[in-house]
């Protein structure tokens, strides 16, 4: 039966979908950026990387995920500067994913992960993820797959910056298309940091900000992606997609539970928020 064995949302039919929601297989919505990444790396990084790992972990567990067409545009205004970039408001990219994952619900399946590749559009599948829980009565869950890797990242780095167009990123290309990273340009850079701010908010600093990138770099890096190799990259796939095929048992497995009313009156349940 096609639904148990092809992971690709969009390669069914709306007969094997019936399957696929009887199967109550994860839906998965991986999100990421058309947005510069230095001038070593093309503008697809983010939603290619996540792509990239999602469809792999489709690949292992055929059986028990979809992965839908990912959203390959994100918050980038920052990033303006830098040509290429495309930006889509936080609200109008809220309101596309939910109608996404509102879909998906209303077909009937139960379970959806948002996995992100751009680390703007963070606290945005937050929001999609839990206004999908209270407007719906599915699950679904945010995630970003970097968070799978960074165990098994900080074993091989030889840099400290997680951040952009870095060691990490560049490793992660250079294992999945080589050919398309330009090293010969791969230059490191920093953002500007004080003692509880820094302009592009990576790290442990209690502020949260980002300024214009225009501002504070002229190269579009945060991070070294000198140090990058196809060997690292390899290792923090493989990390990432693991952790994530672990991940889809569990969410599967989340129980739904009756919500229980503790009331003494009756509610005013025609209230629509
Ligand atoms: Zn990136």
């Amino acid at each position: 039966m096609p639904a148990a064995t092809e992971y690709r949302y969009n390669r069914l039919t709306w007969p094997e979908i019936n399957d696929a929601v009887a199967a109550q297989k994860l839906v998965i919505l991986p999100t990421g950026s058309t947005e510069q990444h230095g001038a070593h790396l093309p503008l697809d990084v983010d939603v290619f990387l996540c792509e990239s790992v999602c469809l792999e972990v489709g690949r292992r567990a055929p059986d028990k995920v979809l992965v839908l067409p990912p959203i390959a545009y994100g918050l980038n205004l920052h990033h303006i500067d830098f040509p290429g970039t495309i930006h889509i408001e936080p609200e109008t990219f809220i309101a596309f994913c939910l109608n996404i994952t509102k879909s998906v619900a209303y077909h009937g399946f139960k379970k959806i992960l948002l996995v992100n590749g751009h680390g703007s559009n963070q606290p945005l599948i937050d929001l999609v993820a839990r206004k999908t829980v209270l407007a719906t009565e599915s699950l679904c869950f945010a995630t970003g797959y970097f968070l799978f890797l960074l165990e098994k990242f900080k074993e091989i780095r030889e840099t400290e910056i997680i951040a952009h167009a870095d060691e990490f990123e560049t490793s992660l290309y250079l294992h999945l298309a080589p050919e398309r990273v330009q090293m010969d340009k791969a230059v490191a850079d920093n953002d500007r940091m004080g003692e509880f701010t820094s302009s592009d908010s990576t790290g442990n600093y209690p502020v949260r900000f980002n300024d214009f990138w225009g501002r504070w770099t002229r190269t579009g890096v945060h991070g070294d992606p000198t140090k990058a190799t196809a060997e690292k990259g390899k290792i923090v796939f493989e990390a990432a997609v693991s952790g994530l095929v672990a991940l889809v048992d569990e969410l599967r497995a989340w129980p739904i539970e009756k919500r229980a009313d503790m009331h003494k009156l009756p509610v005013q349940s025609q209230i629509r928020w």
